[in-house]
This record gives structure tokens, sequence and C-alpha cells, in this order.
């Protein structure tokens, strides 16, 4: 079994969607293909969801009415036949009927948004079962909301996901290729949800795990996951492997081709991962498997609106529990430290930018005198760093000459150094560190 999943801009036009049509008709044996909605989708459905909690009604319906106008030009340049044309409008007039009723019963108590935000997949689905059926590829289409669901801590429920998507698999024996939706879940109290913005790639993920598969195909619309940030830097290459520790940092700390926790399921069942480009199938992409590779920094990612607070007590003084303290109150408010560093008498932290900051602070100045760092970022740079490979740090200071440090996190996995800067100065770095720790070669030549 390979699950392949296709992102929005793959399936964002009638042209794309038969790009991905030719790559699906060559899959050899069983496969599950998780689509995305529609490019601007979802950002559709959210704001409309926005507009209703916000009373504007008709300013909703007009969005909804926009996008039933992109859905039914994409059915007319997609479809040939006329049977096929009227269906799909039929699917379409369904489809939009339940968006509106939902936009209409909208009330601030109910679930609606939930309901709401996930009928991009579903559209794009049917519609693309339509077209790949037009063009005698036979598919079966199976309802994300049947097996993929979430536990009370929001994590994907991995037995009952396993045991729903077997059962569903297993009842068509003779069926090859399975579509089915991203992002969309139900949660632990059978309530539609979803598995968070950029979700499909984690479907296609847990689904790789549960059913064990030969491979999960990422494919987006860039050949794999990049050095340096393409937005911000000249000459960056895609990154030919990664291990599955490289791969979740770069997620996390940044690179957006990815859902920052996909990597999780398929790392803990070694299912190997390839980000494949949708507008280039030729290009190799980056395999994200179970790898030792060479030494070395192999991509950075960075993250903005990061917060730096440095905490500063007597107290600290050859004590103990203090950091248990500072914890603590993190812990209370459900807030993520990324980075820290600590000395004697103070400590530094990162956090990103939280709703709570205020009170936050407040208990934190209980502990000491606190100084807070706005508008910061996070350069995280990946690759296998062993302790005795020497040189690094001095070769990523050297790049950073003209760039102030605030703080260094080195030594905690072997697989990451994160580095604080402030973020006007976040471009500069990139670009300073490409053209000092990278070659421009290739490095899947
Ligand atoms: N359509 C959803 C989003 O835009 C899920 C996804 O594309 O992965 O976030
Ligand atoms: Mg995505």
């Amino acid at each position: 079994m390979k699950i392949l999943k296709f992102g929005g801009t793959s399936v964002g036009s009638a042209d794309n969607m038969r790009r991905v049509a030719d790559i699906i008709k060559n899959i050899e044996g069983k496969a599950i293909v998780v689509l995305s909605a529609m490019s601007g989708t979802t950002n559709s459905l959210v704001n409309i969801c926005k507009l209703l909690s916000e009373g504007e009604q008709k300013l909703a319906l007009e969005q909804v009415s926009l996008l039933e106008k992109k859905y039914t030009h994409t059915v007319n340049e997609l479809l040939n036949l006329k049977n096929n044309i009227s269906e799909a409008k039929q699917i379409l007039k369904e489809e939009f009927t339940l968006l509106k009723e939902l936009c209409n019963t909208f009330t601030s108590h109910n679930n609606n948004t939930n309901n709401i935000v996930i009928r991009g997949e579903f559209i794009t689905c049917r519609i693309f079962q339509l077209f790949i059926q037009e063009s005698n590829i036979s598919s079966n289409l199976i309802h994300a909301l049947d097996f993929i669901r979430t536990d009370k801590d929001g994590h994907p429920d991995y037995f009952y996901i396993k045991e729903k998507t077997n059962a569903i698999v297993n009842a068509h024996p003779a069926d090859n290729l399975f579509i089915t939706q991203g992002y969309a879940c139900i949660n632990a109290y059978g309530e539609i949800s979803n598995l968070g913005r950029g979700g499909s790639d984690f479907t296609a993920t847990i689904l790789g795990s549960v059913l064990n598969a030969e491979i999960v195909e990422i494919w987006t619309d860039i050949d794999g996951l990049h050095n340096n940030d393409p937005r911000f830097v000249n000459d960056t290459y895609p990154i030919c492997e990664l291990s599955y520790e490289e791969a979740e940092e770069l997620a996390y700390f940044g690179a957006k081709i990815l859902h920052p926790t996909c990597i999780k399921p398929v790392k803990s069942e070694n299912v190997p991962v390839v980000l494949k480009n949708t507008f280039n199938p030729e290009a190799k992409g980056t395999l994200i498997h179970n790898s030792s590779e060479k030494e070395g920094i192999k991509a950075l990612a960075a993250k903005d609106n990061i917060i730096a607070i440095n905490i500063k007590s007597g107290g600290m003084m050859m004590a103990y529990g203090f950091l248990r303290k500072i914890f603590a109150v993190f812990e209370d408010f459900k807030c993520s430290v990324d980075m820290i560093t600590t000395s004697e008498i103070a400590v530094s932290v990162t956090i990103e930018d939280h709703p709570q900051l205020e009170n936050i602070l407040k208990e934190l100045r209980r502990l000491g005198d606190i100084r807070v760092f706005k508008n910061q970022s996070i350069i995280c740079l990946v690759g296998a760093f062993s302790h005795d490979s020497k040189g690094t740090i001095a070769r990523i200071s050297q790049s950073m000459n003209e760039t102030s440090l605030r703080m260094i996190s080195y030594g905690a996995s072997e697989n990451n150094i994160c580095l604080l800067i402030d973020s006007e100065n976040k471009v500069d770095a990139l670009n300073q560190i490409n053209k000092q720790l990278f070659s421009t070669n290739n490095n899947c030549a």
C-alpha cells in the first residue's frame, strides 16, 4: 500500500488536476490518495466563519457564492462528457446548499465552524473522483470521518484509526485506488473536527503509519524541502535525504511545506516519506527516512513571532528547584518553550507569542527580575552534529559575523542548533549563512 497526498495547489485548477491524474494512473498496486481542498478554499471557509461570528451573514454568503463560482468554473474546464458535467453540477448544488445551510444556522454556540472549514476537501474529492472516472481510472471514495478520529487530547487515536481503515480497505479487496479527504476528522466525542491547518499531510502520514505503507508521497509545488527558505534566499536547492528527526525539526521551525507534527506517526513505524513536485514529477524530491547520513549542516528554517524572556534571580545561586518553578508557570499557561539557556543566576527562554503573555510575565516576576525581547526569530540549523564533529560552531558564528546573536542552543540533540536573532535581521542572516555554509551544488546530484 502507498499513500499519496496532493496539496491545495496540486488540485488548484483543472489543469493541475490533470497532472495529478497523470501521476495517479501510473501507480502500481494499492494506494490511498489523500486530497487537500483546492488552493484558497480553506482560507475562504475560515474567513466565512469569521464573518459569521461577527454577524456579517450577508458578506459570508457572498464569499460562499464566490467559491461556488470558482468550483463551477473548474468543473466546466475539467469535464468533457455531458453526463459528467451535469453530475458534477448536481454535486456542487448539494455541497453549496449544505454550506449555505451551515451559514444560515450558524450561532456562536454550535459547531458549524468545524463543519464549514472541512467542506473544501469534500467538494474537491467528489469533483476529482468524477474527473478521473472520465479518464477511465476507477476509484473508491472513502470518507475520512468514518476512520480518522482524535482522542481526548486531540492526538490521533491510532488504535481506532487502524481498525477502521483496515476494515474499510479489506471490505473492498478488488479496489486498488482509494480517495479520501485530508484534514477532516472526528474528535473523541464523535463531533466533526480537523487536524489543524495544513493537516492533510498529517492525514497521509497517519494512514501511512496504521497501514504500514511502503511509502507516503507528499506532492506539493516545490522539488522537496530546500536547504534554506526560498522566499528569502536565492540559490537554495532541494535536500536529497533527511532523517525523521531532521525533517521534524525543520517542519516545526518553519519549513512551510510540511505540517509540523506529520513526521511523528511515520517515524515510529519506519515508513519512508518522499516530498515530490506535482509540476516536476521527474525531480527526485526529498526522501525522509531512517538514515544516518553524512555529518554537517543540511538545512535551516526560521520561525518568527518569538519572544525571549530572561529571568534573573539571586535566589537561583546554588539552589535547586528554580527551573522547575519557572517551567511550572509555562505549563500552567499551556505554553511551550522552544529554546532555553542558563547561567548560575539567570535563565533565558523563548516562546511563541502567546495570548496570555502578560499573565505569564506577571507570574514570572514573582521569581526574579525579568527582561522581555519581542520580535525575535529562531534560526534552526539542522543536520548531523555529533559532539566530535569539529568546527561547526566556529563556522556558524563566522557566518553570523554581521548579526547580533541573542541566544544559541547547541547540544540538546545531535540534529539541531538554534540561534535567536532580532527578526529585522532575519533575511540578512539567512543569506549570510547560505553564502558561507552551503555550497550551491545540489547534493542530490
Ligand atoms: N485545506 C487545509 C488547509 O488549507 C488542509 C491542507 O491543505 O492540508 O489548511
Ligand atoms: Mg500543505
